[in-house]
Formats: C-alpha cells, sequence, structure tokens
C-alpha cells in the first residue's frame, strides 16, 4: 500500500468508524455467534497474491461485526465500562505510525518524557499525595493492564521484602535464606479483591490467602478482619508480604477501609515491610471529582497505586496507570541491563527507563493517547463525564428502590453501579418491614454468616428468581447485563459509564428490568 493508497483506505476506514460509532446503539449490543463462526467464513489461509483494501474493508460488516459485541453500544451495562473517544483513537493512530518499542529513553526520548510528563499530571487530576509524582522518589508509568500492574508491584514487594530479609547476607548462605522465606511468603487480597491478585500470587510463586469480607461491612475490607488475617498468618509461620486493597471492587463497588488498613500497618512493628497496593482500576476515574478526593487521602501510607484510564477516562484500552511512592523499589526489583541494552544516558542515571518499572522490554507509545485526551476534554470536561454517570446511577438505583415489591438493593450503589436481587413474592414470606432498603436486604438475604433455615431456602429461591430474569435478558439481547455472586447472594449488576449514555437508556433498562420480571414471577 503506498501513500496514495493509504490516504484513500484510510478516508474511507475512518468515514467507517464514524459511521459506526453513530450507529452503534442500532445495533444487537451482545454478539451471538456460535463458537468456531468465523473460521467457516474465511479461507484456509491468508491469499497468494494481495488484495485490494476495498475488498479487505468490506468484510468488516459481513464477518468482524458479527462477532462484536458492542462496549461502546448505550445498551452496553455489564462489567465496568470500556471507554472510547475519538482524541485517544487518533492517539492510537500516531503511536501506531511512529511504531517505537520504547524501551530505553535513548529509543525515542518523547515516549518517555511525555509519559512521565501525563502521568505526573494524572496524579495531580486525580489528587493523589505527592509522593506519588516523579519529581520525588515516586512516579508513573503506564501498565497493559490493572492485572500486570498487580503482577508487577508484587514482583517488587517479594524483591523488596527478600532484599531487606537477606540484607546481611552474601553468597550461598544468601541464596539459601531466601529460598526459605520464599516458601512463606504470602500475598493477601480480599474475599472481594480482583482474581488478578490470585494470579499475580501464582506468577510471582507465593502463596496466596484472601481476607473474608461481609455484607455487613458492605463488603469492605476492614481494618480488623487485615489484623485478624496478619495473625493468623503468623501463628501458621508464614510471611505476609503484599496485600492489595481496592477502591471499587469488581462485584460491588466496595472501597476499602483504608484508613483502617493504614492504622494496623502502623501500629504492627513486624508487619512494616508489608507492601499495600490500591487497586482502583474502574473507580480509581472518579478522584478527578473533588467530592471524591478524600478518598485518597490516605494513599501516601501505601506503596503503589493503579487506575484504568481505558475504563471509565474515556480512553481507549489500554491504558492502566500504575504510580509507585519509590521507584527504586520498581527499578530494584526488574532491572536487568545486557550489554546492547546499555548507553551512556542510562549509565549515567540521568533518564528514565521505563523497561525497569515492567515486566516486558518493548512498549507502546500511550502517553500520546492520554495527552490527547486530557487536553481535548480539560479537567472540567472529565469531572463532567464521571459526574453526569453517577447522577445517571442514582436516578437508576432510586428506580429500583421504588420498587421494593420486585427488587432488593444488594450494597449501596456507587460509582454508577447498582447491585440488586429479585425480591421474593409477599406469599413466600419474605416480604420485609418498612426501613431503609439497604438494611432490609442484609436482614433478609443475611449479612451475617449464620443464617436460619428459612433464609437459606428463601436465599436460594431468589438466586434462582434473579438468574432466571439475568438470563432471559441477556438472551433477548437488548441491553446487556452481567451477575455476580457476592456471598452466596446471586445479584445483578447494571453500569452504565460510557460516553454514549443518556437518562434514556438507563430508563429503557429499568422498563426491560420490571417487565421481565413481571413475567418471570407470573410463571412461578
Ligand atoms: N481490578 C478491578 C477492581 C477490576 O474491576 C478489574 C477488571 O474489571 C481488574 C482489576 C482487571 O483489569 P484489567 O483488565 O485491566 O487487568
Amino acid at each position: 500500500m503506498n501513500s496514495d493508497e493509504f490516504r484513500k483506505a484510510a478516508h474511507s476506514a475512518v468515514d467507517e468508524i464514524i459511521d459506526y460509532c453513530d450507529t452503534v446503539q442500532d445495533r444487537r449490543v451482545v454478539s451471538n455467534v456460535e463458537p468456531g463462526y468465523l473460521r467457516k467464513l474465511l479461507p484456509s489461509g491468508p491469499p497468494e497474491d494481495g488484495e485490494q483494501w476495498a475488498d479487505i474493508q468490506k468484510d468488516i460488516e459481513s464477518k468482524i461485526m458479527p462477532g462484536l459485541t458492542h462496549w461502546q453500544s448505550p445498551n452496553f451495562m455489564a462489567f465496568f465500562p470500556s471507554n472510547v473517544t475519538y482524541p485517544s483513537m487518533l492517539g492510537e493512530l500516531y503511536s501506531a505510525a511512529f511504531s517505537a518499542p520504547a524501551f530505553n529513553w535513548l529509543c525515542s526520548p518523547v515516549v518517555t518524557e511525555l509519559e512521565t510528563v501525563v502521568l505526573d499530571w494524572l496524579a495531580r487530576i486525580l489528587h493523589l499525595p505527592d509522593c506519588f509524582l516523579s519529581e520525588g522518589e515516586g512516579g508513573g508509568v503506564i501498565q497493559g493492564s490493572a492485572s500486570e500492574a498487580i503482577a508487577t508491584v508484587m514482583v517488587a514487594a517479594r524483591e523488596r521484602y527478600l532484599t531487606a530479609a537477606c540484607e546481611k547476607l552474601e553468597g550461598k548462605e544468601k541464596e539459601d535464606k531466601r529460598n526459605q522465606i520464599m516458601g512463606r511468603l504470602v500475598a493477601l487480597g480480599s474475599e472481594q479483591s480482583h482474581s488478578s491478585t490470585a494470579k499475580a500470587a501464582i506468577i510471582a510463586g507465593v502463596r496466596y490467602r484472601s481476607i473474608p469480607c461481609s455484607l455487613e461491612d458492605d463488603l469492605a475490607l476492614t481494618g480488623d478482619q487485615f489484623q485478624a488475617t496478619l495473625e493468623q498468618c503468623a501463628s501458621e509461620g508464614l510471611e505476609p508480604f503484599y496485600l492489595t486493597t481496592t477502591l471499587g471492587t469488581t462485584a460491588t463497588c466496595a472501597i476499602d477501609r483504608f484508613n483502617k488498613i493504614k492504622a494496623v500497618k502502623q501500629n504492627n512493628q513486624s508487619f512494616q515491610n508489608i507492601w499495600i497496593h490500591v487497586d482502583a482500576a474502574y473507580a480509581g476515574a472518579a478522584l478527578v471529582c473533588e467530592e471524591y478526593a478524600h478518598l485518597a487521602k490516605d494513599f501516601a501510607a501505601f506503596d503503589s497505586f493503579d487506575m484504568n484510564m481505558h475504563k471509565w477516562l474515556l480512553t481507549n484500552f489500554d491504558a492502566s496507570c500504575l504510580f509507585v511512592r519509590t521507584r527504586k523499589d520498581l527499578t530494584s526489583a526488574l532491572s536487568i541491563t545486557p550489554s546492547y541494552l546499555r548507553n551512556p544516558f542510562s549509565d549515567n542515571g540521568l533518564v528514565t527507563d521505563y523497561r525497569d518499572w515492567q515486566i516486558p522490554l518493548g512498549r507502546r507509545f500511550r502517553a500520546l493517547k492520554i495527552w490527547f485526551v486530557l487536553r481535548t476534554y480539560g479537567i472540567n470536561g472529565l469531572k463532567a463525564h464521571i459526574r453526569k454517570h453517577i447522577m445517571l446511577g442514582e436516578k437508576f438505583a432510586g428506580w429500583v428502590r421504588q420498587r421494593e415489591d420486585l427488587f432488593r438493593i444488594l450494597t449501596p450503589p456507587a460509582f454508577a453501579l447498582t447491585v440488586f436481587t429479585l425480591a421474593l413474592p409477599t406469599h413466600e414470606g419474605s416480604q420485609l418491614p418498612n426501613g431503609d432498603t439497604e438494611t432490609k436486604v442484609n436482614e433478609c438475604l443475611g449479612t451475617s454468616n449464620i443464617l436460619p433455615r428459612t433464609s437459606t431456602d428463601q436465599m436460594e429461591r431468589a438466586n434462582a428468581l434473579t438468574k432466571s430474569v439475568y438470563e432471559s435478558i441477556n438472551a433477548a439481547g437488548e441491553i446487556f447485563l452481567t451477575s455476580s455472586v457476592v456471598n452466596g447472594v446471586y445479584a445483578i449488576r447494571v453500569v452504565s459509564a460510557n460516553e454514549k449514555t443518556d437518562e434514556e437508556h438507563l430508563r429503557k433498562a429499568f422498563d426491560i428490568l420490571v417487565k421481565t420480571t413481571e413475567e418471570v414471577l407470573r410463571k412461578q
């Protein structure tokens, strides 16, 4: 493809992309192809001779579209959103053109320098403590995903812990001691932590323990539970070296009790070296708004923080922004410099080499799209985007509350996410006394683990009904939702936070929920 052909092809592709974005709401939101559908549509190998772009482009609609679930559709209310906007697409386009696997500063100085600058901008607008800025001992780095960020900091935590424990030893003695301690290391997360912490423990070769959370505590990790787990580990001869704490858990957007977790670490002399990571993959975006800034006030006591701009902050996948308090912790763990990577700038410590802040060597120019997004929307535009969804989420939760005959909210709605179950029909004895909905749900569904036998039966019935409504809605395909099982309760999650969402879309979703629920209950 020469330049003229590219110009024509790119214009045509951009036109098609714009049409797609403008009409995405008219498509069935969730793909309903059968597994293996694509192999039947494609030839058994690539063509002998090259094809024309026009022929290739035709296959977007006929072969690719059927297998796409439309995450940008306002009818997509599943998982968490995966925002994309035109400025971030432009960032990707330039990044593709410059295609620079900029592992060292020298590879393309701007790739490193822009990343450092935009991540400092981001740290400030997220109201993170100054210790996470590159001007001090900390700094930010763009990772591919929140999972990658967790695996990376867990390895850094492990190395920091082992280095401190073997500080005074040398040679074989050091190696033996290191291996002995390795067998006792345990990474911690809460029962509500994203599965990426358990996966990171596999990657880091350490044990993993999850700390219980209860519905009484809104599924947040509490200081008491953290303390109890530390003591339990110590009594078993294990050495906790890492904890993931979460701002906005995947199932219900719970917020761990950061101030209590901080106090536990500060008050336990023997756990001073434990690395605490804040996983704010989705809800971290809300920190741009002053009304959420207080959530970040304890983070200076923690070691790292990560949020995905590619979930809720208008930037396409991938843009996971990891901040560390002490960048040396990362570079000491991950820096290996063979001769072919050496250069005077790096050797003299004049520059940042982001390869030492991550697992892979090469990296994409992802700072461009973040830069374009921050400049196009401005701080006020970002705040408006978040506040709009928070407001819509509250409206939705309000409608759910009004239909107490049909639904029960499970945990306090947060960050545009509402998590709820079906209410059992009155004749089944689950009609609850008047009062606050959340409290009643907790009473009904059992926030303590000790449920009377009858309540367990009711919970199983409610679970079956909720599942049935959830499955019917997704099978119909007008909207796309996800479900969660939390402490034995089957719940539906509705989160609508992409750029195209408006009240009308949430109202439509609510009406579908009511209609489907009434149908399911009628059939019982
Ligand atoms: N952490 C939380 C709280 C999440 O909700 C998710 C995904 O939704 C992740 C981590 C994993 O994100 P990623 O796909 O960027 O690895």
